[in-house]
């Protein structure tokens, strides 16, 4: 639940020092849950007292499950919906469930899914009007924000949503569908027992494990025979819910357990992207040939922008009926990647797919430090997997960072180029 706003941490852009201390981060992250007096422990067994809890305090529940061969965020109404036993294997331009040899309920990365659909949702009426004598009568959209309960939200995807709260509500134009549902939901955070195949949480400082900004924090131990959750909670509300849940005093052994699946997590990942002064290598490669060499395999097909957590552009598009009595007014996702989003008094400022890709990463990792205070991407990987032909940004980077320009060759205002 969002009581009042209040700073939290972001992922930031890279200095010597930082990366110092994210070597170290993990490790000490987890002790400090040694020194808080709530962390408990659920068993398997009740954890659908928690669901029960989060219903009975109006809650819809919106968590993972396993629908048309992947896991994706949808409402939930009893723990038997939960991708029980199953993982998911993750790659450039891949995706695949599998079986666990245990009963994890949380024993995956993220899918296709984030859960910006459900707080800026892909398409959303704005208004509706009516004919009346010789002018039109706007009749304001019926309220309809409902009060979320996001169940198994990732670090990287906190980072992600606290990225669109800078976006949507820190700024002079707040955007009330967004702000009404934020401030509703309730987010209980599962840090990750597994890093997948194209994760850089660690390399961006936003996960594998949440530290703040949460309702509740579960680590799961699915192992030895003894299926638990050590849990922590976050605001009033968290402890609130909790109190429903029956639990016990975790013991040093349980937050032994915790702190060793996080930090297992850390040391795997599937990538790794190094941000140092990353805004001024892009910056200063405006013009590196290897644009050219992605721009060859682009589609632009905006995969990469619709599953990313952080992306948040839109589009509005304008409709009557056939009798020109009543028309409505729509807002849609829109993406960096199609022409028409650049489309300005007669043609598109970005006309080639060389200058789209590069406008994409560099707003993602360069510009949006200069927009936001922070860098745009989580390291989630979506971008990654959903890309059909699997270009990879942390590859991309890697390439102009190991044959970069050393000297500004283009200005560092961009975005007009073709
Ligand atoms: S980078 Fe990949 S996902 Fe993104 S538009 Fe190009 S082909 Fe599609
Ligand atoms: S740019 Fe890619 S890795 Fe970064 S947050 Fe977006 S989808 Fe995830």
């Amino acid at each position: 639940m969002r009581k009042k706003r209040q700073k939290k941490p972001i992922p930031r852009v890279d200095t010597a020092r930082t990366r110092t201390v994210r070597r170290q981060a993990i490790m000490p992250a987890a002790k400090s849950q040694k020194k808080h007096p709530q962390a408990v422990v659920i068993e398997r067994a009740d954890f659908p007292r928690l669901m029960e809890a989060l219903g009975s305090r109006g809650y819809q529940i919106i968590g993972p499950t396993v629908r048309e061969g992947a896991i994706v965020y949808d409402t939930l109404t009893s723990d038997e919906q939960l991708p029980a036993g199953w993982t998911d294997e993750q790659d450039g331009g891949t995706y695949r469930l599998k079986k666990r040899s245990d009963d994890a309920l949380f024993g995956y990365n993220v899918g296709p899914h984030s859960w910006k659909r459900f707080l800026h949702p892909p398409v959303q009426r704005l208004f509706s009007a009516r004919r009346e004598g010789g002018g039109f009568e706007v009749l304001p959209e019926p309220e309809s924000s409902p009060k979320y309960a996001f169940l198994g939200v990732r670090a990287c995807e906190l980072h992600a949503i606290t990225i669109q709260d800078r976006v949507f509500l820190d700024g002079p134009h707040v955007d009330p569908i967004y702000k009404a549902r934020r401030e509703k939901t309730f987010i209980v955070v599962v840090n990750c027992a597994k890093a997948g195949g194209t994760c850089f949480c660690a390399s961006m400082n936003t996960g594998p494990r949440g530290t703040s900004g949460f309702d509740l924090a579960l680590t799961e131990i699915p192992e030895n025979g003894h299926h638990c959750f050590v849990a922590e909670t976050g605001t009033k509300e968290g402890a609130a819910v909790l109190r429903k849940v029956p639990h016990r005093a975790a013991t040093e052994a349980d937050l032994e357990s915790a702190e060793c699946v996080v930090a297992e997590t850390a040391r795997h990942m599937g990538r790794t992207l190094d941000t140092t002064d990353i805004k001024e290598l892009l910056y200063r490669n405006h013009e590196h040939p290897r644009w050219e060499q992605v721009a060859a395999r682009c589609m632009t097909c905006a995969n990469c922008t619709m599953v990313c957590p952080t992306c948040f552009c839109s589009t509005v598009e304008d409709v009557t009926d056939l009798t020109g009595e009543h028309a409505e007014r729509w807002r849609k996702w829109d993406s960096c990647f199609t022409m028409s989003f650049s489309y300005i008094h007669g043609g598109p400022v970005r006309s080639s797919i060389k200058s789209r890709y590069r406008q994409w990463i560099t707003h993602k990792l360069a510009s949006w430090i200069d927009q936001f205070g922070t860098s745009g991407c989580v390291g989630c990987g979506r971008c990654i997997t959903w890309c059909p032909a699997a270009i990879d940004i942390t590859e991309e980077v890697r390439a102009i960072r190991d044959s970069a320009f050393t000297h500004a060759k283009s200005p560092t205002i961009i975005g007009a180029s073709q």
